[in-house]
Protein backbone atom coordinates (compact mmCIF):
# COMPACT_ATOMS: atom_id res chain seq x y z
CA UNK A 1 0.00 0.00 0.00
CA UNK A 2 2.60 2.28 1.02
CA UNK A 3 5.23 1.14 -1.76
CA UNK A 4 5.45 4.40 -4.01
CA UNK A 5 6.72 7.62 -2.42
CA UNK A 6 5.27 8.77 0.27
CA UNK A 7 6.75 11.88 2.34
CA UNK A 8 6.75 11.13 6.07
CA UNK A 9 4.22 13.43 7.07
CA UNK A 10 1.97 11.86 4.61
CA UNK A 11 2.87 8.43 5.32
CA UNK A 12 1.44 9.54 9.11
CA UNK A 13 -2.06 11.35 7.93
CA UNK A 14 -2.53 8.45 5.48
CA UNK A 15 -1.97 5.83 8.40
CA UNK A 16 -4.16 7.20 9.76
CA UNK A 17 -7.02 5.90 7.79
CA UNK A 18 -8.08 2.53 8.37
CA UNK A 19 -7.83 -0.21 5.58
CA UNK A 20 -11.25 -0.02 4.24
CA UNK A 21 -11.09 3.67 4.25
CA UNK A 22 -8.27 4.04 2.21
CA UNK A 23 -9.47 1.84 -0.20
CA UNK A 24 -12.67 3.11 -0.98
CA UNK A 25 -10.60 6.13 -1.10
CA UNK A 26 -8.01 4.47 -3.72
CA UNK A 27 -11.22 3.16 -5.44
CA UNK A 28 -13.39 6.41 -6.35
CA UNK A 29 -10.51 8.99 -7.82
CA UNK A 30 -12.03 10.48 -10.46
CA UNK A 31 -9.79 10.46 -13.86
CA UNK A 32 -10.52 13.51 -16.17
CA UNK A 33 -9.14 11.24 -19.11
CA UNK A 34 -11.89 8.30 -18.41
CA UNK A 35 -14.07 10.91 -17.02
CA UNK A 36 -15.24 8.41 -14.42
CA UNK A 37 -14.39 6.91 -10.98
CA UNK A 38 -11.51 4.78 -11.26
CA UNK A 39 -8.86 3.19 -9.05
CA UNK A 40 -5.55 5.02 -8.39
CA UNK A 41 -2.45 2.51 -8.55
CA UNK A 42 1.17 3.08 -7.63
CA UNK A 43 0.24 5.20 -5.13
CA UNK A 44 2.30 8.64 -3.18
CA UNK A 45 1.67 11.60 -1.81
CA UNK A 46 2.67 14.54 -0.02
CA UNK A 47 1.17 17.13 2.24
CA UNK A 48 0.22 20.54 1.44
CA UNK A 49 -1.27 22.36 4.63
CA UNK A 50 -3.63 20.11 6.52
CA UNK A 51 -4.69 18.28 3.19
CA UNK A 52 -3.41 15.24 2.28
CA UNK A 53 -2.32 15.11 -1.60
CA UNK A 54 -2.13 11.43 -2.83
CA UNK A 55 -0.50 10.98 -6.82
CA UNK A 56 -0.92 7.95 -8.73
CA UNK A 57 -1.99 6.32 -11.87
CA UNK A 58 -5.09 5.88 -12.89
CA UNK A 59 -5.39 2.18 -13.34
CA UNK A 60 -7.30 2.36 -16.64
CA UNK A 61 -5.61 4.44 -18.91
CA UNK A 62 -1.91 5.03 -16.98
CA UNK A 63 -2.31 8.87 -17.01
CA UNK A 64 -1.23 10.54 -13.10
CA UNK A 65 -4.07 11.70 -11.27
CA UNK A 66 -4.08 13.18 -8.18
CA UNK A 67 -6.90 13.55 -5.10
CA UNK A 68 -6.77 16.04 -2.40
CA UNK A 69 -8.09 14.71 0.89
CA UNK A 70 -8.75 17.69 3.59
CA UNK A 71 -9.07 17.45 7.70
CA UNK A 72 -7.10 14.89 8.57
CA UNK A 73 -3.87 16.74 9.56
ZN1 LIG B 1 -8.01 7.15 -16.63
Amino acid sequence: MLSNDFSPQAAVLWKKLPEDKQQIILNKVYCGQCRSAVTLVNVGGFTEGSSLVLQGSCVVCGKNVARVIDGLG
